[in-house]
């Protein structure tokens, strides 16, 4: 039997202790941000069938022609690993009746799954929170979506340093109208064409002008843009909510040649990009896809939202030295029982002062050893306060209190109001 060592898939990550402080620091923004605009947690599984991401992002798209991880279960079943949130989030609403008559706004957290080569800022296991917000077709719910993300960045010190891009991509019409002109622009340069762009000419143009190629930059620059060429209901849409987020301060450009990823968009779509990570810059993004629940069965509802990729932001946060102090909580109070009887002591004692300090973070030594390797693991632990229980203090209702981070002398205490002795000692810094 080979004994070689198992490792980590390709681009999968652990989050190790020393990393999940700053993810729970931001996650808890998060969530009460969304409580904060009145969003409901939706929580979806992540595996779905294959054909819901194959009907809903697009044939046609990365996504969907090279990225998903699909399997067939043991009933031969296709089935994926979800590699984005939108499409589970609609399925489910409509599974269970969400969307009749009713205005949702949900939002969502957890890892999607697309096979990537990875690099900085890209992985084939990685986590979005996702927003989406269903049964309004008006700009204001866009511009509160904008508006929320917006406060998230302010919050998290990162507004100065991200930018708003916007578009609108029109009507499905307008945009088909849009994409014969641009086909026949893009015939007229086949020659400065490169390989994936002429592959994606007649399957997916419009996702030509996302191109970085640098020799297609000039016939991209002269290219008819969609922003002229939209119907005149989405571009007054469109003018609402630039006219809102003037009123709101919030910022932004104007990309004629942002058309996003996925097929299922329509009308207004966004991205927050930072030029601090490279090529990987696009820290959230999304748009209305108005079309999407009723090309996956259900009755037309109008439907906006955005997903944001969770380790850009961390990384953001790191590169730019934003990451709290107190993102990463140490201990309070370290327990250590000094003999056998002394270790019962000390996990009772650690029971009843969590009752009686319920904020506060306290460890009990376990595992034995001599006073002085004890001593040392209260001191790397961090803990601010050390308990020491042992014949004496057992003897006499007391307990041992050394200060591990002050030039303090120990001192013997009572057992019997010793919460309230060490509550006043942790309240003073
Ligand atoms: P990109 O152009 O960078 O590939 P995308 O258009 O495929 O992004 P979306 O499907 O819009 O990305 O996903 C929303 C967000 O999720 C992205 O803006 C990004 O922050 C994050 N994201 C997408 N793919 C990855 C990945 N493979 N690894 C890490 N984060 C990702
Ligand atoms: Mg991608």
């Amino acid at each position: 039997m080979s004994k070689k060592k198992i490792q980590a898939i390709r681009g999968m990550n652990d989050l190790l202790p020393e990393q999940s402080p700053l993810w729970q620091y931001f996650e808890g923004q998060v969530r009460t941000l969304m409580q904060r605009y009145g969003y409901s947690e939706i929580r979806t599984p992540i595996v779905e069938q294959t054909a819901l991401f194959a009907r809903s992002i697009g044939e046609v798209t990365d996504i969907v022609e090279k990225e998903m991880y699909t399997f067939e279960d043991r009933n031969g079943d296709s089935l994926t690993l979800r590699p984005e949130g939108t499409a589970s989030c609609v399925r489910a609403a409509m599974e269970h009746g969400l969307l009749h008559n009713q205005v949702q706004r949900l939002w969502y957290q957890g890892p999607m799954f697309r096979h990537e080569r990875p690099q900085k800022g890209r992985y084939r296991q990685f986590h979005q929170v996702g927003v989406e917000a269903y049964g309004l077709d008006g700009p204001d719910i866009d511009a509160e979506l904008i508006l929320l993300t917006a406060r998230l960045w302010k919050q998290l010190g990162l507004y100065e340093h991200v930018t708003l891009e916007l578009n609108s991509l029109g009507s499905a019409e307008a945009r088909a109208a849009y994409r014969e002109l641009l086909v026949a622009y893009f015939e007229r340069h086949h020659e400065v064409l490169d390989e994936d762009s002429r592959r994606r000419l007649h399957s997916n143009p419009l996702r030509i002008l996302d191109s970085k190629n640098p020799d297609m930059a000039p016939m991209l620059a002269d290219a008819p843009q969609l922003l002229d060429h939209i119907d005149a209901e989405s571009r007054e849409h469109f003018e609402r909510l630039t006219g809102l987020l003037d009123a709101a301060g919030i910022g932004y450009t104007i990309n004629p040649r942002l058309v996003r990823g996925l097929d299922y968009y329509s009308r207004t779509v966004f991205e927050w990009t930072t030029t601090a990570l490279g090529s990987q810059g696009t820290v959230c993004a999304g748009g209305r896809y108005d079309a999407l629940v009723e090309q996956l069965g259900g009755k037309p509802t109008p439907a906006v939202g955005f997903a944001m990729g969770i380790e850009r932001l961390i990384l953001l946060l790191e590169t730019l030295s934003l990451v709290p102090q107190d993102a990463d909580p140490v201990l309070d109070i370290y327990i250590i029982g000094m003999d056998e009887a002394g270790s019962q002591d000390a996990l009772l004692l650690g029971e009843t002062l969590r009752e009686q300090l319920p904020t506060r973070r306290i460890q009990v030594h376990c595992g034995g050893g001599s006073f002085k390797s004890q001593i040392k693991k209260a001191d790397k632990s961090g803990a601010r306060l050390a308990l020491l229980i042992g014949e004496e203090e057992r003897a006499q209702q007391q307990v041992t209190l050394k200060f591990l981070r002050d030039a303090r002398d120990q001192q013997r205490l009572a057992q019997q109001d010793l919460a309230e002795t060490l509550a006043d000692l942790l309240d003073t810094p």
